[in-house]
């Protein structure tokens, strides 16, 4: 059981190649990092997993346990159990963090089924103690006005509340401070579990000092040129991706 990924091409609308066979097997019970330089690919490939518009899928597959992701609509994809946390997460005015995350559990459930309200908030409100979110922020639209590392904080709210099969975390690590990201670090974590995999993209090695994966993937000009243990995001850190440059051109 797994998120397979086998040579996997995807284009822009005008026809840019920028995944250019990206070949990943991530089991469930695993933690897979993908580093590497800006531009490469690396918010792509999470994009057209959770299948977002903008980008066509020219070869390859993506399958959820078995089954074939593409065939799904966005909506579905996210009940199969695979969730986004976006790099940049949007703004969702209007409509409140507690509303919008009940939507969605609720969307969950069977026809006629309705879900507990005391639960839910109880639930809620446990989670976000745990990544230190105030109460307050039930209240609010969803991400508006809220600074970047609240979106972050955010991203995994709701991702503590939906349970996916699969977590992609987007440069979730990006723009906070070390106190956020051990908070979002320590949310990751108590959701790592041998029913759930996660697909950590992060630009940088600091991340995986907190959140230890299974495996590192490098990822540049849409294909991953390397994998290793957790040792290649160190090696990376410390000699950044000077090797690209040896690599044979796609
Ligand atoms: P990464 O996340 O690794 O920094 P991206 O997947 O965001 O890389 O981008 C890969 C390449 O594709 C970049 O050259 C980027 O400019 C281009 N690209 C990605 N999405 C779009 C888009 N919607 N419109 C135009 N260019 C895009
Ligand atoms: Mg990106």
């Amino acid at each position: 059981m797994s998120l397979h990924i086998h040579d996997l091409r995807a284009t822009l609308e005008d026809g840019t190649e920028i995944l250019k066979g990206v070949t990943l097997d991530i089991p469930k019970g695993e933690v897979h990092a993908i580093m590497g330089p800006n531009g490469s690919g690396k918010s792509t490939l999470s994009k057209v997993i959770a299948g977002h518009e903008g980008y066509l899928v020219t070869g390859g597959s993506v399958t959820l346990d078995g089954q074939d992701i593409f065939s799904m609509s966005i909506d579905e994809r996210s009940r199969a159990g695979i969730f986004l946390a976006f790099q940049y997460p949007s703004e969702v005015p209007g409509v409140s963090n507690a509303n919008f995350i009940r939507a969605a559990l609720q969307a969950r459930l069977p026809q006629g089924e309705e879900l507990d309200a005391v639960a839910y908030y109880h639930r809620l409100y446990a989670k976000m103690d745990l990544l230190e979110i105030d109460r307050k922020f039930t209240a609010r639209s969803v991400n508006e006005g809220f600074s970047g590392g609240e979106k972050k904080r955010n991203e995994v709210l709701q991702l503590m509340m939906l349970e996916p099969l699969y977590g992609i975390l987007d440069e979730t690590d990006s723009g906070l401070d070390i106190d956020a990201l051990k908070i979002v670090a320590k949310g990751v974590n108590a959701m790592r579990a041998p029913h759930r995999g996660f697909l950590l993209i992060t630009h940088y090695q600091r991340l995986l000092d907190y959140i230890k994966p299974d495996y590192v993937h490098v990822m540049a000009e849409g294909r991953i040129v390397r994998s290793g243990g957790p040792e290649l995001a160190h090696e990376l850190e410390k000699d950044g991706y000077e090797f690209l440059k040896d690599l044979a051109p796609a």
